[in-house]
């Protein structure tokens, strides 16, 4: 056996849980760290708070001199809890968070030290981050961009650092990152939203889109993980036979947690308490080493920033608990793949969950406009939604393993597609008093308040209603949840914007009362949505076909699947709800394209010199131990030693044959990516790496496989899924 692969495992064998100290309440230490409404009542001048709460309400401006008086209380804060250092916390188009620290600390001329930090460095930063991907909208000699601060995200304090939530933009105002467009779409909602629920109840001033994502995740052991170069440098096993049991048994879910994990669990929950995450649940999945956090949702953006914060804590706790958490989509192959559900509804600040059915046909008539609003947005802008998920980890889990299909379809239950298919048949224009009184106590009325039960059957539909709220499955663990938030609101938002519209002319030209307008322009939605809607098995060849049929887009990859992002409806799109610019767009699918062929680079470099450094290697020696033996029963029988090394001559030769196609299949791989690489326009290097590239992989992988199920066990070097994947 390798050293490295001995000495890992060895070592891994050797660990112990870490005791973990749960000493008083979780709700007393919940967000100790965090500058939030508790904190700011008691440091901030009356003035101030007021117009903190207003940026937070409406989105109004922070003037200097407040923000003057909030960088002083955040300092003094701050310092008090012993931070030292702050930085502007930013969310770049790579997907991950950036931070650059700055100590508080400083000097007068005269050489007096000080602690400083004004309004000037709350508000605005230029972190020099000029190696951050623009998609070519920031020319790196031109122009830097700067990072402004988000009062709506309270600032927290991170080890010894307070972090304020920043957006980052480009000097000309284009987004260089993932949370100003987030903000422009909550924004557009929050608007469209409050205009539709004004029709419900006139005291209605704001609506929040809510946000609750359940983090999937696996743990390998640090050793272990640092013994296969392919999980640390792509995240990934490129290579590696399944493990004789794999999740077959099922017995993993929900099961015991192991000690060190829980260990790991409960330090991860202590902190993200501190933190102000308020995170919930814990349990096993389905995959071996496979589990699952989720928080109690909040406000999207804020659910967003606590998303990308908690990946950044995990890892940290990971190390000191010697793991490696991963979040790849699909890091083992032929076992579940790791996704982020995000659970989304939309909140009124009268404290109404607007997807909830109520206990009067009136509240029920509310639940239903967004309800089918929703639907109808998906149904149009299916395609766009499904490129907010894509991404070259994401493109090996959709489809596969228990994951939601690439092919969009919303799941709503028997109960409320029956409700649905009664409403298609409301007579157009004025409604008798029959007709109201039918559809409010049987229709309307019927819905009951409590959907959860009926509605959760269909596991894998990639947007599901699940009683009070939607589920979309398809957001991969790895994904910062900010780009499939941006898109699902922003359609929303166009379609109540939309709705709004078709209703007030219904009142005002064609002399329809209120409910009349409505239930006449949801009866048009249901019936010109109805090919979004599926219960059936997503996976089966019937589907695809069905949904080609439809019309449903079925975008594969990833280069594939964000075409539509530049189309012009989307274009426009973006435009009118004042989301993105073109410009924004153009740059946004230029880092995507990038991000996609580096990925895919990389897995290519990383797995030809597996084969050449350590497969092939190891199968040429097991060759030779077995070429040795059997001239050595030659010397000893002579002619006669045919009988007793039939054996080892098969094997002899099926192990040249894998090195041999093993190496032919590596060689290609690596023209085709010199060839793929040359290309100038990022798009067709994409395709070329998404066509020519990566289907060496799997062929590649195939061989790889079979013969570390050949080779004696103590000569392959590299660490077995059976030794990665069950933690004691
Ligand atoms: P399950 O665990 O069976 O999927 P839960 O009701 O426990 O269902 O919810 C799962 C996730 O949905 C949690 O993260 C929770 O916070 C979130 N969630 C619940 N209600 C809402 C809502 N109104 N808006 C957004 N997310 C929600
Ligand atoms: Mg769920």
């Amino acid at each position: 056996m390798s050293v490295q692969r001995s000495a890992a495992i060895a070592e891994s064998h050797r660990r112990k849980a870490i005791a973990i100290e749960e000493k008083g309440r979780r709700s007393d230490l919940f967000g100790v760290n965090v500058f939030n409404e508790k904190r700011m009542l008691q440091y901030l001048t009356k003035d101030a708070l007021a117009s903190v709460r207003d940026a937070i309400f409406s989105g109004s401006k922070i003037d200097r001199k407040i923000a003057d008086q909030v960088a002083e209380a955040m300092k003094g804060w701050a310092i008090s809890m012993g931070a030292t250092h702050y930085t502007h916390w930013f969310q770049p188009l790579t997907g991950a968070t950036a931070e650059k620290h700055d100590a508080f600390f400083d000097l007068l001329p005269d050489g007096t030290a000080l602690e400083k930090f004004g309004g000037g460095q709350l508000v605005q930063q230029e972190p020099d981050a000029s190696s951050f991907p623009s998609g070519g909208i920031r020319n790196t000699f031109e122009a830097r961009g700067y990072t402004a601060w988000d009062p709506t995200s309270p600032a927290f304090i991170y080890g010894t650092t307070l972090c304020i939530p920043t957006i980052f933009v480009s000097y000309t105002g284009e987004a260089l990152d993932n949370k100003a467009p987030l903000l422009r779409a909550l924004h557009a909602v929050d608007e469209a939203a409050t205009a539709v629920a004004k029709y419900f109840d006139k005291n209605v001033a704001k609506v929040n889109a809510t946000l609750g994502w359940e983090q999937e995740y696996f743990l390998i052991d640090k050793a272990l993980a640092h013994s296969r170069p392919d999980i640390i440098m792509t995240g990934r096993t490129l290579v590696g036979n399944n493990a004789a049991k794999g999740q077959q048994l099922d017995d993993h879910y929900f099961g015991v947690i192991p000690s060190r994990v829980l260990s790991f669990m409960s330090d991860l929950e202590k902190e993200c308490t501190k933190l102000g995450i308020p995170v919930k649940t814990r349990h096993n999945e389905v995959a071996p080493n496979q589990f699952e956090l989720a928080p109690v949702f909040e406000e999207a953006n804020l659910a967003v920033d606590h998303n990308l914060l908690l990946m950044d804590v995990m890892d940290k706790i990971a190390d000191k608990h010697q793991f490696k958490v991963l979040f790849h989509e699909k890091p083992f192959s032929d076992i579940n793949g790791s996704g982020k559900h995000n659970n989304w509804s939309l909140a009124t600040d009268t404290g109404v969950n607007l997807l909830s059915p109520g206990s009067t046909p009136m509240k029920n008539l509310q639940f239903l406009t967004f309800f089918i609003n929703t639907i109808k947005a998906v149904n149009t802008y299916e395609e766009l939604l499904r490129s907010s998920i894509a991404s070259a980890s994401n493109d090996h889990r959709l489809g596969a393993n228990e994951a939601p299909p690439t092919i969009f379809s919303i799941f709503i239950g028997k109960q409320l597609s029956s409700v649905l298919d009664e409403l298609e048949g409301v007579s157009q224009g004025k409604l008798s008093p029959e007709e109201k009184t039918e559809l409010k106590l049987n229709v309307v009325g019927k819905i009951p308040e409590i959907l959860l039960d009926n509605t959760d059957r269909n596991r894998t539909s990639p947007f599901a209603f699940t009683g009070n709220k939607f589920e979309m499955r398809g957001v991969g663990a790895k994904t910062n949840c900010a780009k499939p938030m941006t898109i699902l609101n922003t359609i929303v938002a166009k379609q109540l914007k939309d709705f709004k519209k078709e209703v007030d002319v219904l009142i005002d030209k064609k002399n329809l009362k209120k409910d009349e307008a409505i239930f006449n322009t949801l009866r048009e939605y249901i019936k010109t949505s109805k090919r979004i809607r599926f219960d059936g098995d997503g996976y089966s060849k019937e589907w695809e076909n069905e949904a080609k049929k439809r019309k449903l887009s079925n975008n594969k990859n990833t280069p594939d699947a964000l075409n539509i992002l530049t189309s012009k409806e989307s274009l426009a799109l973006f435009k009118t709800m004042k989301v993105m610019s073109d410009v924004e767009v153009g740059a946004r699918v230029e880092v995507e394209l990038e991000a996609y062929i580096l990925h895919l680079q990389i897995e290519g470099r990383v797995l030809s010199d597996l084969v050449y450094s350590s497969v092939i290697p190891a199968a040429i020696a097991y060759q030779n131990k077995l070429i040795t033996n059997v001239s050595g029963l030659k010397e000893i029988y002579g002619a006669a030693h045919k009988s007793f090394s039939v054996g080892q001559l098969t094997m002899i030769e099926e192990i040249g044959e894998h090195l041999n196609e093993l190496k032919k299949l590596t060689d290609a791989m690596t023209e085709a990516r010199k060839k793929a690489n040359v290309i100038k326009e990022s798009k067709k290097r994409a395709v070329a790496y998404c066509g020519n590239v990566k289907p060496y992989f799997d062929k590649i992988r195939l061989h790889s496989d079979k013969l570390e199920k050949l080779i004696e066990d103590q000569l392959w070097p590299l660490t077995k899924y059976r030794e990665l994947l069950f933690i004691k």
